[in-house]
């Protein structure tokens, strides 16, 4: 009996689990890290493919099934299995990730391994078909949302194949898909947590204008404060530090100190901004209609009078 709140749907297809290893093209020299391994219907073949598997798992009944699998083959020594929830984890280094996991932590776990260094080379994941769907989406597609600028600033991602409900026991309510995710590397030189902000504020009401997003009073308040905080204190420059969890997403860009200023009597932040939305032509413009590239220059002419995200 399979346990609901751990979201076990076990992957009976064998072509299924073979399309998966196949896209994932492990070495012989590869540690692959491996979610949920459940009874090990994935887990084998990826012993057969690396040199070494760290498989994490929250069930100890699925746990001490998938040891039983392959207690006694030459498979056994390569297996590190790893006890407990993934998103709680200290993730070790791998080189590949691969993972039909419970969709519920879909999301942080994309970015746990995206914010996670060193970078993996790619990660073969299942995922609710309209996570999938959303991860891909591009400018103009109904499901193009924060998640797909945030997921597409840090990784190539590309649809690999649908799974109907069939393939799965006991069958999940829901269609899925297989995505493959590449991080780019180097990461690209921006502060997570400040292009996160923006697109929080951007995305709000993703079809209206930026101008009116960003018209919108706690934003103007919160861009207010942060600004004020920034001009009373000199510190590098934020886009050029690292995220405050401790990644090293950012390269010092080698920029000068910003200097201590003094905001002016008049100062008004709705001007402010409005000069920086339309000098770069961004007012008129809607977040569903903007790419990642879109959303950097915005951050940087941001970033560049002094306006910060966090
Ligand atoms: N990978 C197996 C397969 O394809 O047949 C099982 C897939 S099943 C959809 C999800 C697996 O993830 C289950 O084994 C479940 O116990 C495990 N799991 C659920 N939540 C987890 C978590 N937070 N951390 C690690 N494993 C988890």
């Amino acid at each position: 009996v399979f346990n609901k709140d751990f979201g076990q749907h076990i992957l009976k297809n064998p072509l299924v689990v073979q399309g998966i290893i196949d896209k994932a093209a492990i070495k012989s020299t590869d540690t692959v890290l491996e979610i949920g391994p459940g009874t090990g219907n994935l887990t084998v073949k990826l012993l057969e493919k690396g040199k070494k598997v760290v498989a994490c798992e929250v069930d100890p009944r699925l746990a001490a099934e998938l040891q039983k699998r392959v207690m006694g083959t030459p498979l056994h020594r390569k297996l590190h299995l790893v006890m407990g929830d993934v998103l709680k984890a200290d993730l070790p280094f791998f080189d590949v990730c691969v993972a039909n996991m419970p969709y519920q932590i879909s999301s942080p776990f994309v970015f746990k391994i995206l914010l996670h260094r060193p970078l993996f080379r790619c990660a073969v994941l299942m995922f609710q078909r309209e996570f999938a769907q959303r991860l891909v989406a591009k400018p103009g597609d109904a499901l193009y949302c924060r998640l797909s600028v945030n997921t597409q600033l840090l990784a190539r991602v590309d649809h690999v194949m649908k799974v109907g409900r069939n393939n799965f026991r006991p069958p999940p309510k829901v269609e899925s898909s297989v995505v493959r995710i590449e991080p780019r590397n180097p990461p690209p030189p921006v502060d997570f947590e400040e292009w996160d902000g923006l697109l929080r504020i951007a995305f709000i009401r993703k079809n209206k204008t930026l101008a009116a997003c960003f018209h919108s009073k706690s934003v103007l308040k919160l861009l207010e404060s942060n600004y004020r905080i920034f001009c009373a204190a000199a510190q590098p420059p934020r886009r050029a530090q690292g995220c405050s969890k401790g990644c090293s997403l950012v390269y010092s860009l080698g920029l000068p100190m910003h200097k201590q200023q003094e905001v002016p009597d008049k100062f008004d932040i709705k001007d402010h901004i409005d000069a920086v939305l339309t000098t770069t032509g961004f007012g008129e413009k809607r977040a569903k209609q903007l790419d990642v590239d879109d959303f950097l220059s915005l951050l940087s002419a941001m970033n560049d009078a002094d306006v910060h995200f966090r």
